[in-house]
């Protein structure tokens, strides 16, 4: 039987690696990095390979479920939606509009189709309660960066290509590589920056796989990051080594930012950052006395008490060190698709602002257009106009990843209908009455449409399906399509395809105008994201303005390129002020809403810190929960252990791989201990994603070894006030050893 070479991009994490995919007689015989991949150079970790696994995993759904007298059962595409359109339509029009609710899960932003068309769904149903994953993730960095460069993606990365000095601050990007930042091979690129002279330091309450490769590793007390940082920007003013370099002027609010932090002395934080004073000054010394260098922080700074803080005094750092927009330093990728700092006229915009609309129970303000996912239980508990009665989730399981998951889990219980598009019935979706299920990434085509806008390289790459659909299957797109057409009342018999002409029809008259009819022409045979892709690719930076620029990308272009590796479209180049959308056309250095934060660890540096805080951990081998099921992964030494350190262990009568007992507040759980001197002393590491001991669910290879839900144990009410990201870190715990059975 003919073996066939296919060449697709790893949906499984950031990093978005160039896979060369192997297939024979419809099977899947290898998997491994694709060395001509213009962005990845054939580099691939563990997960890649997982990519059979998952498409051949028996508790993957491949067919509808609906829940009957409380079972579920294999139904067809037409019994699924037909069972929506019979329960949905009469819910919607008894308790109105904001009695439904949307939540997204990261899945859906490696998938185009999910993540263009999501959007259609939530319009239809004319929801103010559209919850996702990012505030429990990078929210805050997200915020930070809007509010000072003018739009939510217009994100700041570590040029590593050549940076001389790159402070890493609780992040793990040997392990990760790369969150808001993606930099497939991290390890390999930290290695040569070594290699020139340069010099990785890394901030972090663990001694992590990052921090063992780096020339210089600190621990911090977890949610201490805005303390360190803001004494870092303290010690730059006080030792007169601001200089802004190539933007100094596009630069607002140098002066506020002065002022705001002047309290914030390295001796005033030390001791609640665990650092001392000397080595907070010499480490802004090095920043500022360093020509190529850049401060990256990720998820351990966003998922804390001070998340938004934290993130904007990493980008104030590389501004007043002269890093920002400057080779070697903090740059921005130029994506050849969908990027919003490349439309529209350059350097100016209408910036960001949150708060258009508030969280019914909590109050909590809308941040880039979404509520805080913590929110969500309450949300469908607390009775009063606007309760939610009815759910829609897209690839996510909330009640494994999010904070109190029990309580959410119960609230799940008492809703009126749920409908999940995911593609395993997990924690989450068993509580649903209706599963449709989503594709295999091999049976979907792939285009990153938010990567390429965190990339360390600029490039474009595009993959065909590897495998076909199983039959009868729609695309993801279809089906969300499909049921926002049911919310409209326009019924399950709707052909999304002609849904599609149509809504597309629309949107090409408001943004070409006169030209709408030569872009749908030059447009016809596609259908649905590609279409957009299309667009998108030919109107963007590099396109060819549909024949005006015949030198330019196009869709088949970029196709074309894919057994070669895809186009490479350079290294990062200075962009400002031309990428800025704020209303001034400046950095603004000093959002007023953020110097008015900064009185909130003011104060609470008066407060004592616990003896006892958990954190959690990322690992090479574990992305999203079901990776728990695939057994290329799930192999091995078990993962979900609570780290301890040495000490803390003596001190609370711990023994290494015996059960121990965690306590926040009035929830708990058991764990498995790990004795282990990565850890900063008074502090406990335990990943999260974990817990698969619950009934229902069909993860048949998690159960086997369903490890500790950490998000039981957390509080759904700590949340980052600016943001409304959850805090994840540094929560306070107690810890005792479980008494062994005879
Ligand atoms: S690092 Fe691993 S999971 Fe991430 S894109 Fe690359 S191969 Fe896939």
């Amino acid at each position: 039987m003919l073996e066939t070479i296919h060449h697709r991009i790893c949906p499984l994490c950031e990093a978005c690696c160039g896979l060369e995919i192997k297939v024979q007689g419809g099977k899947v015989t290898s998997i491994k990095g694709h060395a001509q991949d213009v962005f990845s150079a054939g580099y691939l970790c563990p997960k890649g390979v997982a990519l059979k696994d998952l498409h051949e995993d028996p508790d993957r759904l491949r067919t509808p479920l609906i829940k009957r007298n409380g079972t579920f059962v294999e139904a067809t595409w037409e019994e699924a939606f037909a069972e929506i359109e019979r329960r949905l339509p009469p819910l919607l029009a008894a308790h109105g509009r904001n009695a439904s609710a949307v939540v997204v899960g990261n899945p859906s932003a490696h998938k185009i189709g999910l993540l263009s068309y999501f959007g259609k769904l939530a319009r239809a149903l004319g929801t103010k309660n559209i919850f996702s994953s990012s505030t429990l993730d990078q929210m805050p960095k997200q915020l930070a960066s809007g509010l000072m460069f003018g739009h939510w993606l217009s994100v700041a990365l570590p040029d590593i290509a050549r940076t001389e000095l790159l402070l890493v601050i609780g992040a793990n990007p040997l392990a990760s590589n790369g969150s808001m930042w993606t930099v497939p091979d991290f390890k390999g690129k930290a290695k040569a920056m070594q290699a020139r002279g340069g010099k990785l330091i890394v901030i972090d309450p663990r001694r992590t796989e990052t921090a063992a490769l780096a020339d210089a590793h600190h621990f911090i007390r977890p949610g201490a990051d805005v303390y360190l940082l803001a004494a870092m920007v303290q010690t730059l003013f006080a030792e007169k080594l601001v200089r802004l370099g190539s933007v100094a002027a596009w630069v607002n609010g140098v002066e506020e930012v002065g002022l705001a932090v002047a309290a914030f002395t390295p001796e005033a934080v030390a001791a609640r950052c665990g650092i001392d004073a000397g080595t907070i000054r010499q480490l802004a010394r090095e920043l500022a006395n360093t020509q190529r260098a850049c401060v990256y922080a990720r998820i351990g700074s966003c998922t804390q008490e001070y998340g938004t803080l934290a993130s904007w005094l990493v980008d104030v750092l590389n501004v007043l060190s002269g890093h920002l927009d400057s080779p070697g330093g903090a740059m921005f990728a130029k994506s050849a698709a969908f990027a919003s700092n490349t439309a529209g006229k350059p350097g100016m915009g209408k910036g960001v602002s949150t708060g258009r609309h508030f969280a019914r129970v909590s109050g909590a303000p809308e941040v880039f257009g979404e509520l805080p996912i913590t929110c969500m239980a309450e949300e469908i508990e607390t009775a009063g106009p606007g309760q939610v009665r009815v759910l829609f989730t897209v690839a996510t399981n909330p009640v494994l990843s999010s904070p109190n998951g029990p309580r959410l889990a119960a609230a799940l219980d008492t809703l009126d209908f749920m409908v999940s598009m995911d593609i395993y019935l997990n924690e989450t979706t068993r509580h649903a009455d209706v599963i449709l299920p989503g594709l295999s990434p091999l049976e979907d085509f792939h285009y990153d449409l938010a990567f390429p806008q965190l990339s360390w390289r600029n490039h474009a790459r595009y993959s065909p399906p590897v495998l076909a659909r199983t039959d009868g299957a729609p695309e993801e797109w279809q089906t969300l399509l499909k049921l926002a057409a049911i919310v409209r009342g326009e019924g399950a018999q709707a052909d999304a395809n002609a849904l599609d002409d149509a809504q597309f029809a629309e949107d090409a008259q408001r943004l070409a105008g006169a030209q709408a009819a030569a872009v749908i022409r030059a447009t016809s045979g596609l259908k649905g994201p590609q279409r957009l892709l299309e667009v998108a690719l030919r109107t963007g930076p590099y396109g060819d303005m549909f024949g005006m620029k015949p030198e330019g990308l196009t869709l088949a272009k970029v196709m074309a390129s894919n057994s070669v590796g895809g186009i490479d479209l350079g290294e990062l180049q200075a962009r400002i002020p031309e990428m800025l959308r704020t209303p001034s056309g400046k950095v603004e250095l000093a959002p007023p809403a953020l110097l008015a934060d900064l009185a909130r660890p003011a104060t609470d540096l008066a407060r004592a810190a616990p003896d006892l805080v958990i954190i959690g951990r990322r690992d090479v081998r574990t992305n999203n929960s079901w990776m728990h099921n695939l057994p290329t992964l799930a192999k091995g030494p078990f993962r979900c252990t609570a780290l301890v350190h040495p000490d803390d262990a003596q001190r609370l009568k711990l023994q290494d791989g015996a059960m121990a007992h965690i306590a926040s507040g009035p929830r708990s759980i058991q764990a498995r201990v790990q004795i282990s001197t990565e850890m900063m002393p008074g502090v406990v590491s335990l990943p999260h994603g974990w817990g698969h001991d619950l009934p229902g669910a069909r993860l048949q290879l998690a159960a086997q070894r369903p490890g500790a839900n950490l998000n039981a144990l957390l509080d759904d009410q700590l949340r980052d006030p600016l943001s409304g990201n959850a805090v994840l870190g540094g929560v306070a715990i107690t810890m005792q050893a479980v008494a062994q059975e005879a």
